[in-house]
């Protein structure tokens, strides 16, 4: 049997290859066939450049339905497809293509100077450009090749693509994913959120991560279902396209923003079976407000760059856990069939439900390791084979995962553990308050303690000295942060993850 991910792919095309499989918002429609023949041509381009099977194929390029159908030539010709960022600069793309060493370099006009210069110091023969208005070297040159290619035979372990974490706790690790990782991944998800002909999904989220390219593009082709583009997220024109569509995926400040349009109503998502959120996590107070705006209940999901995804709440009845059906709002659901989850101290004994610690997996869909870093890979990895995911949280007495923070932003307070996303969620639910982090900051005393970081909900007024008093009444006095600061806005990265790493730079000389 073949495991290459682009042939299932391909077997769950519909019949009528004529039929559409991507509408962009410029008006352009995309037949299954055409996902067929450009991937053929890219991928005989790829083969006549005569680089070794599991060859890089780096890809700094912005959005595009031609960059989906380079991701598809690569696996089906035997590469391993790594996306960059688009926001990364010289200094990044040096570290990626040094670290990666990539056959090819697939990168926009614009850059093509600097990248392409950096691309052949490390080694790189072939740079290609790509723009989003379907031009560039890569298609020129793949319009001499034919559209007929034979999808090459890969085993399940065979590498598919390498995806750098998001760097938020730190530099960004290369995880490698093979075939079977996301083949598996993708099946799983097919069956767990339903599904079925006729689904139209949304796509509007960035293609260089997990949740865009592999969780939403997977999704939709594994199940022939249509895609309704958008070149960038554009809450208004996602909302003015819910009524010919059933699938939105999104992470948290997507659903933010589309619920501050006046234009999204029950009417306007009648025809949507469901909302998908994840990368970060979504404020309670989002989950509530989504629904009685639209009547629907965003099912939240975690997953991660190294494991795609781990945990859902359910869409339906899921016969591990009888009767829960219910998509609880401040919980990442389940553990998704074929995961073994686990909540382990740091001495690597596993707790009790509802007690705090690591997550640990193991399945089908977890990485084979951190691409040319056997050490941290080692580091990552229990005895019996269960990735360290570097989030903390817990399993609860009805089976839902709750996550807490991550274990680089857990903050040691005169020895006791503070658990931001506590104090976050008191912080959170105080009036005027929009949203807040929670970071430790060196101390002198403590070792380490809290500054809490909070936004203020437009037009607010909030008193930083108020935060701090309001808490005092509520919690123990080692959680109270030291100190609070109301401030414009929060530093994310292109994923909506707050970047802690760049407040405790900010404030680590406070005390
Ligand atoms: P790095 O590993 O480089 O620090 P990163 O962990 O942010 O960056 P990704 O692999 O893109 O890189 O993100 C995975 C992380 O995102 C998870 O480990 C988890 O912390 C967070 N995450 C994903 N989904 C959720 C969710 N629903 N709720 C809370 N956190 C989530
Ligand atoms: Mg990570």
């Amino acid at each position: 049997m073949n495991h290459n991910l682009y042939a299932a792919l391909r077997a769950a095309f519909p019949k009528d290859l004529n039929a559409t499989a991507i509408e962009t918002d410029d008006g352009l429609f995309y037949s299954w066939s055409d996902l067929e023949r450009a991937s053929a041509m890219m991928a005989n381009l790829l083969d006549s450049l005569h680089i070794p099977k599991g060859s890089r194929v780096a890809v700094q390029v912005e959005k595009s339905v031609e960059a989906v159908m380079l991701y598809l030539a690569t696996l089906r010709a035997g590469y391993v497809f790594l996306p960059l960022n688009t926001a990364y600069q010289s200094a990044e793309i040096e570290y990626f293509i040094g670290n990666a060493e990539p056959a090819v370099v697939v990168c926009s006009s614009k850059n093509f100077g600097w990248v392409s210069k950096i691309a052949f110091k490390a080694g790189t023969q072939n740079v290609f450009t790509l723009d989003d208005n379907r031009t560039g070297s890569l298609l020129e040159r793949a319009a001499h090749w034919s559209d007929k290619h034979q999808v090459v035979q890969n085993k399940a372990d065979d590498l598919a693509a390498i995806l750098y974490t998001s760097g938020t706790t730190g530099r960004s690790k290369g995880a490698m994913l093979s075939h079977g990782n996301m083949l598996s991944n993708a099946q799983t998800l097919k069956k767990y959120w339903g599904w079925k002909p006729g689904d139209v999904l949304i796509h509007a989220l960035p293609i260089f991560h997990v949740h865009g390219l592999f969780v939403a593009i997977h999704g939709a082709l594994l199940n022939g279902s249509k895609m309704i583009w958008l070149s960038k997220f554009d809450p208004k024109l996602v909302i003015a396209k819910m009524p010919e569509a059933t699938v939105f995926m999104g992470v948290p400040t997507l659903y933010v923003r589309m619920l501050a349009e006046p234009s999204l109503t029950k009417a306007q998502a009648s025809n949507m079976r469901l909302f998908i959120a994840g990368s970060a996590p979504l404020l309670l107070e989002t989950f509530n407000e989504w629904h009685e705006r639209t009547g629907q209940t965003i099912l939240e999901r975690y997953g991660m760059s190294e494991t795609v995804m781990l945990t859902s709440n359910p869409y339906a009845a899921d016969a591990r856990y009888p009767g829960q059906t219910e998509r609880r709002g401040g919980t990442v659901g389940f553990p998704l069939p074929g995961v073994s989850l686990r909540v382990q101290d740091d001495q690597g004994h596993a707790l009790p439900v509802g007690e705090i610690g690591g997550i640990q997996v193991k399945g089908p869909n977890v990485f084979g390791g951190y691409w040319r870093m056997p050490e941290k890979t080692k580091e990552e990895f229990t005895a019996d084979g269960y990735f360290k995911t570097g989030d903390v949280g817990k399993v609860d007495e009805r089976g839902y995962v709750v996550i807490v923070g991550r274990s680089k932003d857990l903050i040691i307070s005169g020895g006791y553990n503070v658990y931001p996303a506590e104090i976050e969620g008191y912080i959170n639910d105080m009036p005027g308050v929009a949203e807040s982090a929670l970071i430790g900051v060196p101390h002198p005393d403590f070792g380490e303690v809290g500054v809490a970081v909070v936004i203020a909900k437009p037009g607010a007024k909030v008193d930083a000295d108020a935060v701090v008093a309001a808490l005092k009444s509520q919690l123990a006095n080692f959680k109270i942060p030291k100190k609070c600061f109301v401030v414009a806005e929060l530093p994310r990265n292109t994923m909506g993850k707050v970047q802690k790493n760049l407040l405790r730079e900010q404030y680590k000389g406070l005390f």
